[in-house]
């Protein structure tokens, strides 16, 4: 087990700040069409315990619901994705072009790759 470090992120405008205690272990890449549609590329995510995310002002967050079970949220000044939510997973996943600082993943898992965009290469 890896150790749990404290992570802070924001988004571009900063009005949405959050941060977690947590391991970046849990990391995808998702290249289905609603991520590249939401994100203009694959989506890059991390899985964070939901009791661990605290989210500082909340007052320009706002969710769209992308699927029955699937909730996307986002900050309405600036559009930047901040969270990836569907029901009944044990984590939440954070975008992680939001977090601060030099961050390195241990590994990323390429998930719906059938839907990749032919413009980029997976690596
Ligand atoms: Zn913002
Ligand atoms: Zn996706």
């Amino acid at each position: 087990m890896r150790n749990k470090q404290k992570h802070r992120g924001s988004c571009l405008c900063g009005a949405v700040r959050f941060s977690f205690t947590g391991t970046l272990d849990d990391a995808y890449f998702c290249h289905c069409v609603q991520c590249r549609k939401n994100y203009g590329m694959h989506g890059a995510f991390v899985g964070v315990a939901r009791d661990a995310l605290v989210i500082g002002k909340t007052k320009t967050l706002r969710t769209y619901k992308s699927s029955r079970s699937t909730a996307r949220t986002f900050c309405e000044t600036c559009g930047s994705p901040i969270l990836w939510d569907r029901k009944g997973y044990e984590n939440i996943y954070v975008c992680l072009g939001l977090l601060d600082g030099s961050v390195t993943v241990p590994k990323v898992t390429n998930i719906h790759t059938k839907d990749k965009g032919a413009y980029y290469d997976l690596g």
